[in-house]
């Protein structure tokens, strides 16, 4: 089933970077997409968003828009994050298909040419899936296995299974994408939540180039409580249930004492009983609390609505004004 509108020969197709102080690997980038994208035979551009780089980034982007007409840059204005800086990227992208890879040549640019065989064929979203993780250390990937076993099973999303944001997407679907504008952002799923007209490629992740990972452990977890609380309202029907069943629980104590102490004669036992269940109830409502502030602060963050980023400057590409900022 051949639509117009994927045939290769005619279409632009956008390949949108985040970056976040990656001065040794655009030039790198730039030069493998070319072989790829040339290759591909469309109409291409390279869509770059500085997410507040403070290295050379933004230099060597406006060196590289400089000298070729197909790379474009966004620029904010400080570092909104990864998961904003996606957003901006789609929201530029002018494409018929947009690909989202990382800056740091952990994608391999030679996988675009399977995906856009992929969307060719009918498919609106064709991820990236990664075939092994063995060089990750081994506390990542067991963390990673659980997040997404969990995500699947409380998350109104079908969170595919070893992707990261490495993906090709539709214009079609870049549009629905672009009306979801909540501020705790989590792309992967929500972009899973839009489709499920989608597709996967397998391919090898590379180690970085160059530069070090931008994501610490504190991250990593902010990104996963904000993916769950944000898809997911099941920590909420845990609490009222866990309640629920600690009231049971006492009333049952406080039943079966009562008689023991009426039918027996057994005396009520020492203070033991009463520091643990103290401490019990005490931290289960604290744990409590917190889980209601997590969603609480979201709905607040979702009231003061402020942009999702600033863009400070832009080159390379017709000056449009994205929705949202
Ligand atoms: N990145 C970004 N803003 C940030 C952190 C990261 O735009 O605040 C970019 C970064 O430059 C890279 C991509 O997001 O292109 C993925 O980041 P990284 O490689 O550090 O993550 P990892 O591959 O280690 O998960
Ligand atoms: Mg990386």
């Amino acid at each position: 089933m051949e639509e117009p509108r994927r045939d290769v020969e005619k279409i632009l197709l956008s390949v949108v970077a985040p970056v976040y102080n990656e001065e040794e690997n655009l030039e790198p980038l730039h030069a493998r997409l070319t072989g790829v994208l040339e290759g591909l035979g469309c109409q291409y551009e390279v869509l770059f968003v500085d997410d507040g780089s403070t290295d050379s980034s933004l230099a060597v982007m406006r060196e590289l828009a400089a000298g070729d007409p197909r790379v474009g840059f966004i620029s904010f204005t400080r570092n909104f994050g990864h998961e904003s800086a996606t957003s901006a990227g789609l929201d530029f992208a002018s494409g018929d298909a947009v690909v989202i890879m990382d800056a740091d040549l952990q994608d391999p640019p030679e996988v675009i040419v399977d995906m856009v065989e992929a969307w060719r064929n009918g498919s609106d979203v064709v991820y990236g899936r990664r075939r092994q993780r063995a060089k990750e250390p081994a506390l990542k990937r067991a963390s990673s296995f659980l997040y997404y076993r969990l995500m699947r099973r409380i998350a109104e999303v079908d969170l595919p299974v070893d992707t990261g944001d490495f993906r090709l997407m539709d214009r079609s679907i870049v549009e629905f994408f672009k009306r979801l504008r909540e501020k705790n952002r989590f792309v992967r799923a929500q972009v899973a939540w839009l489709t499920s007209n989608t597709a996967e490629v397998l391919y090898d992740r590379d180690p970085r180039h160059a530069g070090k990972t931008k994501y610490n452990f504190y991250k990593r977890l902010k990104l996963s409580i904000d993916s769950i609380v944000s898809f997911s309202t099941f920590p909420l029907r845990l609490m009222s249930v866990i309640g629920l069943i600690i009231f049971v629980l006492s009333l049952i104590g406080a039943l079966v004492v009562f008689i023991q102490k009426l039918a027996f004669g057994i005396a009520i036992p020492g203070y033991t009983f009463l520091v643990i269940s103290l401490f019990f109830l005490g931290g289960t409502q604290m744990l409590f609390l917190g889980i209601v502030g997590e969603y609480m602060a979201r709905v607040y963050s979702e009231v003061k609505d402020r942009p999702l980023y600033l863009v400070a400057s832009v080159g390379g590409i017709e000056e449009r004004k994205p929705r949202g900022a």
